[in-house]
């Protein structure tokens, strides 16, 4: 590795990354065959501009993936599903699962399923971030990255719930929640996406965060991670569920 402050190791002794993901790749179906699909709800310009009013239903979302990031209506805390459940992680520090009733203006959800894994030990999340970036066949396809273990800091934030008429996101920044956490067990859902992307998703690493116990996380701002295993997933197949309401209609986007 490029640092010695990286610590990882194959899973399979002896392997590269290469030959993994070249395995991996051998497993996958036929070209003809829909390979796995990246959904994500609404650009990330539409949220940037405050459009906060969901089209879709948990219910909806729950049959297009069962991994990802996003927020709730109004931008109501921070989406993490994980595993098919729905959570919550509001400004009050509360998490809870969604219901299938709640309503999503932004996700990006993946029906995940790894193609390799690899562990790694005592990184920052920038760190973490090159380390998976030194691994990944290539920037242009997206990944779904499951990051699961102990965290030795890491620090979250969600927003809490706006009203009508939204302001844009950047004026919600300053008064954010942020959550310290320390030596705390779970999972960070992590999606990247491709610099061509831009304004559609957010490009490179995103990561929302849930702890074991279900009751902590919140979009990751910062982590240094103990050990943990890295699962990762390629996707070359995006799809886009545009809103069809009144501020999406006339919305000017993207945002230059
Ligand atoms: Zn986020």
């Amino acid at each position: 590795m490029r640092t010695i402050l990286f610590f990882f190791t194959l899973t399979l002794a002896a392997q590269t990354p290469e030959s993994l993901w070249r395995a991996a790749r051998s497993k996958q179906p036929a070209p003809e065959a829909q390979p796995p699909q990246i959904l994500q709800v609404s650009t990330l310009d539409a949220l940037l501009r405050g459009l906060y009013a969901a089209s879709y239903t948990v219910a909806d979302l729950k049959q297009q993936g069962d991994f990802g990031v996003g927020t709730y209506e109004g931008l109501d805390g921070e989406l993490i599903a994980l595993d098919g459940r729905f959570y919550q992680m509001r400004a009050n520090g509360q998490l809870t699962e969604a219901t299938d009733k709640d309503k999503i203006p932004f996700a990006v959800l993946v029906k995940f399923k790894a193609d390799v894994q690899f562990s790694a030990r005592n990184v920052t999340q920038a760190q973490l971030g090159e380390l998976i970036d030194s691994l990944i066949p290539t920037k242009n396809h997206f990944y779904a990255i499951k990051v699961h273990g102990t965290f030795r800091d890491l620090t979250t934030r969600a927003i809490a719930k706006q009203v009508l008429p939204y302001p844009p996101l950047a004026d919600l920044i300053p008064g954010q929640s942020v959550f310290n956490y320390a030596n705390i067990a779970g999972t960070a859902v992590g999606i990247r996406s491709p610099s061509f992307v831009a304004g559609i998703n957010q490009v490179g690493h995103h990561f929302h965060f849930v702890s074991d116990d279900r009751k902590s996380g919140g979009h990751a701002l910062a982590f240094t991670t103990g050990d943990v295993t890295l699962e990762i997933q390629q996707l070359r197949r995006h799809a886009i569920w545009l809103p069809d309401d009144e501020p999406f209609r006339k919305a000017v986007l993207p945002i230059q």
